[in-house]
């Protein structure tokens, strides 16, 4: 995005006098410029094993640094995974009650919509108004997926809108799938998006109490929603056994986060752009099952302002309908859409096919 052009070097006389000599100084600035990106984010003084590691990882031609503790913590959750899904499924002593499932069922309704209708569609986007009841209930929701602060979530997700597929983008889709999925959280962040970062607009989100709210008493209000609560209710409320109640929320949170994830990986990189075919993202209808409603990427991009997050609330936009429903009793209002008129004509002149077809 910012391609600095080189002029050739074409030969000038000097006369002798006329050269000066760089200061130290100049010669630092200089040379600074010329570091690539990965050893400005290089960490410092890591010793001598470290260092090695390090030469490696460039040479291996990662962009920026490995972090390896995220990975560490990635791989560990991925294991609890696979032995949860093992001791619950195949082993099947550890087979949840009915009542646990339908908990958790309901709760990742609650999640999602909380991550969808709340961090997503109302907190990043502003597509629509909501009653405190409502922003309380989304709270909830999002706090119960395991994620980051709401204040990090929404700044980050400005700055995937406004650098799609740049330097910028935090999870940016040209440096492959496996980046924009989870690889992202693995590296250290690009310079690019650290500095597009604190120049985003977040006055909306420190101004409002609830979220501040959040947000100072993050810590304790994330474990309490995502591992406290979900892991006694069930104990408490039907006597199931404190592991399989455990075991059985890993699994929830396990479909939560590869979902979400793969609004960044799968719909910037497969499905169709009926809207604009100039941008990445797609129109993928298998993960707006998944997501409900979240899928339709190449819309959402395309009209990031409209609260339904595609063209159309049916099929496979249980987050729209919801909000629709929220409508009816006004905890849900003043929501964006764009007109059928302006999508049509959008969808004519950028779109990858005829808008009828679509
Ligand atoms: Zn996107
Ligand atoms: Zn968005």
């Amino acid at each position: 995005m910012k391609n600095g052009t080189m002029n050739k070097p074409s030969e000038v006389e000097v006369k002798p006098s006329l050269e000066r000599e760089f200061t130290s100084k100049e010669i630092d600035q200089e040379t600074q410029t010329k570091i690539s990106v990965y050893d400005q984010l290089r960490p410092k003084n890591e010793g001598p094993f470290m260092s090695a590691v390090r030469e490696l990882e460039k040479k291996a031609g990662f962009e920026t640094p490995i972090v390896y503790f995220n990975i560490l913590v990635l791989v560990m959750f991925h294991v609890l995974i696979l032995v949860s899904a093992y001791l619950i499924f195949i082993d099947r002593r550890y087979y949840p009650k009915r009542q646990t499932f339908i908990f958790l069922f309901s709760l990742t309704l609650l999640t999602t919509f909380g991550v969808t209708a709340g961090a997503h569609r109302l907190w990043s986007h502003r597509a629509y108004k909501a009653k405190i009841p409502l922003q309380i209930m989304l709270l909830i929701g999002f706090l119960t997926a395991g994620m980051n602060d709401l204040y990090n979530w929404v700044r980050d997700h400005r700055v995937h809108h406004k650098f799609s597929e740049t330097s910028a983008d935090p999870h940016n889709a040209t440096r492959g799938f496996f980046f924009s999925h989870v690889g992202w959280m693995m590296t250290k962040q690009h310079p690019d998006v650290l500095r597009e970062a604190v120049k985003v607009d977040m006055s909306d989100i420190e101004g409002n109490p609830l979220i501040r709210f959040h947000v100072r008493h993050f810590k304790i209000l994330k474990l309490l929603f995502a591992l406290v609560l979900p892991v006694l209710i069930p104990v408490v409320f039907w006597d199931e056994r404190i592991s399989v109640a455990f075991l059985a929320l890993v699994l929830k949170h396990a479909y939560i986060l590869h979902t979400m994830w793969s609004v960044n990986s799968f719909a910037h990189l497969y499905g169709n752009r009926p809207y604009n075919s100039k941008i990445n993202p797609r129109e993928n209808w298998v993960l707006s099952v998944f997501s409900i409603g979240e899928g339709w990427h190449n819309y959402h991009h395309t009209f990031p302002w409209d609260y339904k997050a595609a063209e159309l609330a049916f099929p496979f936009n249980g987050t729209t309908n919801l909000l629709d429903l929220f409508a009816k009793v006004g905890w849900a209002y003043d929501r964006k859409m764009a007109s059928p008129a302006l999508i049509k004509n959008v969808a004519e002149s950028k779109g990858d096919s005829p808008y009828n077809e679509i």
